[in-house]
């Protein structure tokens, strides 16, 4: 097959180019030839300069006939302006302006008398019409019909590699098709569907004829790409339900005797989930269910009774959480929960003394150990069980999909239960965690009070102070959060250790601790319980406290520069405060100068405390790639599919999917053949690029916020 050649057999890519196209994941020249145009330029007809208008995109050419880069004085480079670079372009109509910010470099790009074409929005300024930062393209006589006179792709360029170079290079790829390409998309659904075939699709979505065109091989991407994720999906599901487990012996004294160990009674919401687990439990393949619901709504409670179930039946179970400190909370409440039932129940952690690891290690093989809880020391090699059947994992979104796959194996098809407070719309949970089953719990319990969610900027910050003064004078305990702990030369956040020593004579009347992922696993604890106690009133933290730290008292949270923050992790910090009977407040401190898409994020936090919603509001911010990591869901990554945006075509693709799986589970029909190969190619590369080590950080803009060790 030519696709899998190589791109460095294409014209005009030496190794250099090689290199670069490789570094965004780029080899072969199927690789290349998915690399998709993220919008089109109708460079039919170039606007005629004096017809551009205000806020209307447009696409002009004209020659440069002046240029000019202004420095910036040092006192204005904290606003972060370095430079200015101002070029004025002319066609036979009219001039207009370019300006672009701290981009100096293009200075020398920009020859007087070069043609250049530019795409943006005009914006008026002093009264004429400018184009902010517009993409270029430096035009050059006798340029091929590759780049002008039709409907030109636009790829998002990386480093050195101009856009027509791109463009050349993927029209020597296209060279290569023909009617008789391999399709993996089956005949059948490409008929349905009125999908072009590869080869003509391909040629469309890089070179199109009409925007129609485009269109249309574009939404067969979509599909394509949403369809092979289902049927891994319902691969996956087919191969749980082909397992067999224990089933385990529920009876409603246990779990009467269990409720009235609790100091309050379960939500209907619980309820119902919990009659769901248990239905699971009793089924002899292995339960496979995702458990989700709001910061607070109680999951680890209705994990606990999955838990008890499985010791009273005669078997061990494994819980994992992504800290130790939340290791430690959650034996504490089952100890409570399971006083006087006589399990037993024990932590495993990395900062345990060696002694104490191999003891548990021991005692687990033995099956003394009923119950044990930990962190990622529970996937090391030497844990093995003696009767292994449940596994259960808290914040299932800070593992890594090997990770999680790890645990169960150390069982025999144990029942697994994953839980996770990052809610998603259910269709989508349903696509992208299709193989498992989804349990939600909707409500949170009774008498919680809102939290009050304020977004104020620095000219506040006298009053954030004196507000917290006042919550903590009252007998209150306040969080206040910093997005890194270091200060770093490149970018000016707070930072925690600097402000730690301001906020203490700051405070000084109060006691202050500090908290974050690099004190010793000792020391973390110290703190946390400390702070617990009361005998700290205000804890200056890094995002470390964002997982499961149940402080009911502490009822202040400050977050400090929060437009580094990412929707849904700002919703799990509001979750920390909001256990008490006393009314919460959420203060965001941001800079005094934000751009409109942090306002909307954090205005979305204003408005609401729906964690589904947030979730949704995050989704259609960031995007389905950032969002989902491919770590956290396990199926390949989605490049032009986006499962909130395509939700029809997902519907349509998980149809198709299971159709064909329900008639060929193994697709081992000759006609299955391709989807069969595509899987596993798609297998194959998703082996590869599970990390075990890599914790959950595939999410670049969020990365020095993750503090998570
Ligand atoms: P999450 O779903 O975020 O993991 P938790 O399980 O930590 O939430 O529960 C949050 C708090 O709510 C805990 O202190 C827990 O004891 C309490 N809780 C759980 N269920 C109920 C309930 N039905 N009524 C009152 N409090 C509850
Ligand atoms: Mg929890």
């Amino acid at each position: 097959m030519l696709q899998t050649d190589l791109i460095r057999y294409l014209k005009g890519v030496g190794p250099k180019k090689e290199e670069i196209f490789n570094k965004v994941g780029i080899y072969t020249l199927d690789d290349i030839l998915h690399y998709f145009p993220f919008r089109y330029e109708d460079r039919r007809n170039f606007k005629k300069i004096k017809d551009i208008k205000e806020n209307e995109f447009c696409v002009i050419k004209g020659k440069i006939l002046a240029r000019n880069l202004k420095k910036m004085p040092y006192f204005l480079h904290a606003k972060r302006v370095k430079n200015i670079l101002e070029i004025a372009i002319s066609d036979d109509t009219a001039v207009t302006h370019c300006t672009w910010f701290n981009q100096g470099y293009l200075y020398d790009k920009m020859t007087i008398g070069d043609t250049l074409i530019v795409y943006g929005k005009p914006r008026a300024h002093d009264g004429k019409l400018k184009l902010i930062s517009p993409e270029f393209e430096i035009f050059e006589e006798g340029e091929d019909s590759l780049n002008l006179g039709r409907i030109v792709g636009v790829y998002s360029s990386t480093q050195n590699l101009g856009q027509k170079f791109i463009r050349k290079t993927i029209s020597l790829a296209l060279e290569n098709l023909n009617a008789e390409t391999k399709d993996s998309l089956p005949f059948d659904i490409r008929r349905g569907k009125n999908f072009p075939n590869i080869a003509q699709a391909l040629k469309a979505i890089h070179f199109p004829q009409s925007f129609e065109e485009a269109e249309k091989s574009r939404e067969r991407f979509i599909f394509e790409e949403l369809f092979f994720s289902q049927i891994l999906v319902y691969l996956r599901k087919a191969k749980h339900r082909s397992q067999i487990a224990s089933p385990f012996k529920i009876n409603a004294e246990l779990i009467e005797k269990l409720k009235q160990n609790l100091k309050f009674s379960l939500t209907a919401s619980q309820d119902k989930v919990l009659s769901e687990i248990l239905e699971d439990l009793q089924k002899n393949y292995p339960m496979h269910r995702l458990l989700q619901g709001d910061v607070g709504c109680g999951k680890t409670v209705v994990c606990a009774f999955a838990v008890a179930c499985a010791v009273s039946s005669g078997f061990q179970a494994a819980f994992m959480v992504p800290t130790e400190i939340l290791a430690y909370q959650h034996t504490e409440t089952l100890r409570n929960f399971f006083d006087g039932f006589g399990y037993r129940i024990e932590v495993l952690v990395a900062s345990l003394s060696k002694k104490e690891i191999e003891k548990i290690h021991k005692e687990l093989l033995d099956g003394k150990i009923d119950i044990v809880i930990g962190t990622h020391a529970l996937l090391s090699d030497e844990v093995a069980f003696k009767n292994l059947r449940l596994v259960a994992i808290d914040e299932q979104h800070k593992f890594g999909v090997a990770q999680r796959a790890l645990l169960p194996k150390k069982g025999i098809n144990p029942h697994y239960l994953i839980m996770s407070a990052t809610p998603i719309p259910r269709s989508l949970a349903l696509s992208l965690y299709g193989d498992l089953d989804l349990s939600v719990i909707t409500e949170l319990p009774k008498g919680r009070i809102a939290p009050k969610t304020m977004w104020v900027r620095e000219d506040k910050r006298p009053w954030v102070y004196d507000f917290i003064k006042e919550k903590v004078s009252a007998g209150r305990q306040a969080y206040i959060i910093y997005p890194v702990i270091e200060e770093n030369e490149d970018e000016d956040l707070r930072s925690l250790e600097v402000m730690y020593g301001k906020l203490k004579k700051k405070f000084s009347k109060f006691k202050i601790g500090m908290f974050h992922g690099r004190l010793k696993p000792q020391q973390k604890l110290s703190v946390i319980n400390e702070f617990r106690e009361g005998k700290i009133d205000i804890l200056v933290s890094t995002t470390v406290v964002e997982v499961g730290v149940n402080v009911l008292n502490a009822t202040v949270m400050v977050v400090e520069n929060p437009e580094r923050f990412g929707l849904a992790q700002l919703h799990q910090l509001r979750g920390r405060i909001q256990r008490s009977t006393h009314a919460p407040y959420f203060i965001l401190l941001s800079g005094n100068e934000i751009c409109e898409e942090v306002s909307q994020r954090l205005k979305a936090l204003e408005e609401s405390n729906d964690g589904f919603r947030i979730a949704e509001e995050d989704l259609k911010l960031r995007g389905p790639g950032d969002f989902f990591g491919r770590m956290q869901h396990g199926l390949p990554d989605l490049r032009i599919a986006n499962p909130l945006r395509d939700i029809e075509l997902l519907k349509e693709a998980r149809v198709f999917a299971y159709k064909i799986i329900k008639n060929d589970p193994q697709l081992q029909k000759p006609e299955h053949r391709f989807i069969r190969e595509r899987i596993d190619s798609l297998f194959g590369a998703l082996k590869d690029s599970f990390s075990l080590l890599k914790n959950n950080t595939d999410d670049h803009r969020l990365k020095i916020t993750n503090d998570h060790r």
